[in-house]
């Protein structure tokens, strides 16, 4: 069903595309021979323009899982855009030699654009403070392997909501969901965009935004702590300013909820206290490993392994 597709929003695949990622990657988890070595003879190219520890390594570890094996750069100044050339040109070169492309690019659309130069299937690894639609199936797996289902949730989104592309993206997919209500909680300077939030209006899907996390505690389901993101800041003043705003510690987690999870695509800064991790609600390292069994399910469909 996905053989051959680009991902580059979550737009991308329906509801029932994604669903079908999830049980796949459920499977996988569940057996640790299932699609082994189904990607044996595949190459997966990982170009990485821009810092990336989970989500490079993760996609490399699915690949190698798979049986098949990755090729790419950490770091453009290894590639020959330090020279100067064109993303055009670097996608039209590398989808020569790989059967599907994974790529991070500090440049809201880059992914759209690679995926009209590619002859094969782009995965957008985050454009800018755009989109991250594999952090999304990340992130939506995890609260259905502990919750076991995705639907009558209320999901608090916290930090930089502005420039934090993987609040964009899973924001907007959970509006497919069943009786979800958002709350937005973010300084002034760094609110939801309006695209987002226009959308969300269409769809009819409840949302608030607030400056308090103190105040939406007790009524979150699902926290969704982010970092704020410096590399996206015209001057260090501001993110200085803005960078610890909020805090999540040990004193506030006592008024959440007891089936509270809380999320976090990582890296952390400091916005959750370090104390918080030994909390049974601290998902965000199982978060991680959702991430490679849900990238696995996604590399053998857009693959056609399966
Ligand atoms: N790792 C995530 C991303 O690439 C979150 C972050 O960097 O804050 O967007």
């Amino acid at each position: 069903m996905l053989k051959g597709r680009s991902l580059i929003e979550p737009g991308n695949f329906s509801l029932e595309e994604t669903e079908s990622l999830f049980s796949l990657a459920e499977k996988i988890e569940d057996d640790e021979q299932y699609l082994r070595e189904s990607c044996r003879g595949k190459l997966l190219a990982t170009l990485f323009f821009e810092p990336s520890t989970r989500t490079r390594l993760s996609f490399e570890a699915a690949m190698l899982r798979l049986g098949g094996s990755y090729l790419g750069f950490a770091e453009p100044g290894s590639s020959s855009a330090a020279k100067g050339e064109s993303l055009a040109d670097t996608i039209r070169t590398v989808s020569c030699y790989a059967d599907a492309i994974v790529m991070r690019n500090p440049k809201e659309g880059a992914a759209l654009l690679a995926s009209r130069y590619s002859t094969v299937p782009v995965i957008n690894a985050g454009d800018g403070g755009h989109h991250h639609p594999t952090q999304t199936l990340t992130d939506l797996l995890t609260i259905k392997r502990l919750r076991g289902e995705i639907k009558n949730l209320t999901v608090g989104f916290c930090g930089d909501l502005k420039f934090g592309r993987t609040v964009h993206s899973l924001a907007k997919t959970l509006a497919r969901y069943e009786n979800i209500r958002l709350i937005f909680i973010s300084p002034e300077e760094l609110v939801i965009p309006e695209y987002i939030t226009r959308q969300l209006q269409k769809q009819k899907v409840p949302f608030t935004e607030t400056r308090n996390l103190e105040e939406a505690m007790p009524r979150l389901d699902v926290l969704y702590m982010t970092r704020v993101q410096r590399e996206r800041f015209f001057n260090e003043e501001d993110y200085i300013r803005l960078k610890d705003i909020y805090v999540l510690n040990g004193e506030k987690m006592a008024t959440g909820k007891n089936n509270l999870i809380v999320l976090h695509p990582l890296p952390r800064v400091n916005e959750i206290a370090v104390e918080v991790d030994n909390d049974p609600r601290a998902a965000y390292f199982k978060q991680a490993k959702y991430g490679m069994y849900v990238r696995m399910a996604l590399l053998a469909s857009i693959l056609g392994v399966i």
